[in-house]
């Protein structure tokens, strides 16, 4: 009897402890089938203990690819072999690509997957507007260097601790117009953008900012993204915003980005979006 053919389908995943309520899968799956690429994607749940050696078993076993979610994005740093520009930056990773020479690479595509739901997807303008970003942890910091390379009027960074803010917009202040404050200091009126980079939404809070930074045309989003309005979307609507939106669209832009770092091919987002939208997880006037 002839032993059976070896699975030669290229295998990729998402690492993550919890990790099961991952759209991760979902999305990649849609990418693979549109084009055409064959390969799997998986759920890998390992505890912060395990994750560097379970995520070096997965490449000596054949593995292609990984995206890394929470709360592994910093520990990955150190697993990569070499770095792009961009996870230097953000001082974080959230994929890894295995090379033709046997090394990792370390990639962060989360400040490309905001940016080009920002700019692509939803129309926004980033050119000259203000901008506050509330939260200075690692989502912050990974899309502060995109942002600036659009050249915003300003960006204020706010946090919980102030200190964590200040620190953040002195790494980056060579990139552009920055400041880092507590929520108490933030001035200036209202904002064109204010992007929420915090994890308050997942334990149902809101950042303490004050409500004289939303007017009617501020555009509010969350990046974190819920099957009902997020703590934070309902905040801003609340406060008279006319759109508050959620990352769904920069959880599917910054996988389409880990999918051409891995295969080469950059695949539509439309058919990801749309099917979001028939789910009712996206606002239908969302553009592609
Ligand atoms: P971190 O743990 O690195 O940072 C957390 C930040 O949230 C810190 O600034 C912290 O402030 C702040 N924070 C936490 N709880 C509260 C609260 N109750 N009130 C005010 N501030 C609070 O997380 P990340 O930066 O990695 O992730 C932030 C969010 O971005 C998460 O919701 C994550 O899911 C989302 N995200 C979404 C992506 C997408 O594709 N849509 C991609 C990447 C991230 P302090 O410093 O004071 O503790």
């Amino acid at each position: 009897m002839n032993a059976p053919a070896a699975d030669t389908t290229d295998q990729y995943g998402v690492v993550g402890h919890p990790v099961a309520h991952s759209w991760s899968p979902f999305i990649h799956g849609i990418f693979s089938r549109e084009t055409g690429q064959a390969m799997t994607y998986r759920l890998y749940d390992f505890t912060p203990e395990e994750f560097h050696q379970k995520a070096r078993e997965f490449f000596k076993q054949g593995g292609r690819g990984l995206n890394i979610t929470l709360p592994h994005k910093i520990a990955a740093v150190d697993l990569a072999d070499d770095l792009t520009a961009r996870a230097a930056h953000a001082a974080a990773v959230n994929t890894f690509a295995l090379r033709n020479d046997g090394t990792i690479l370390g990639d962060n595509t989360d400040g490309t997957g905001l940016v080009r739901d920002l700019c692509d997807n939803q129309g926004i303008v980033i050119t000259h507007r203000r901008i506050l970003i509330i939260g200075a942890g690692g989502a912050s910091r990974g899309v502060l260097a995109p942002l600036l390379a659009l050249s915003p009027a300003e960006i204020v960074i706010a946090n919980r601790t102030s200190e964590r803010a200040e620190q953040l917009a002195k790494t980056f202040e060579k990139l552009g117009t920055l400041h880092g404050v507590g929520f108490r200091q933030i001035s200036g009126g209202t904002f064109d953008l204010i992007i929420n980079a915090t994890s308050a939404s997942l334990s149902g809070d809101i950042p303490a900012v004050p409500a004289g930074v939303v007017a009617p045309e501020t555009v509010c989003y969350d990046m974190a993204y819920g099957k009902t309005d997020t703590p934070f979307v309902r905040w801003a609507l609340k406060l008279g915003c006319t759109r508050a939106l959620q990352g769904w669209g920069m959880l599917v832009e910054q996988a389409a980005e880990s999918f051409r770092v891995w295969r080469g091919v950059r695949p539509s987002t439309a058919p990801v979006l749309t099917a979001l939208k028939e789910r009712a997880l996206l606002p239908s006037m969302t553009a592609q």
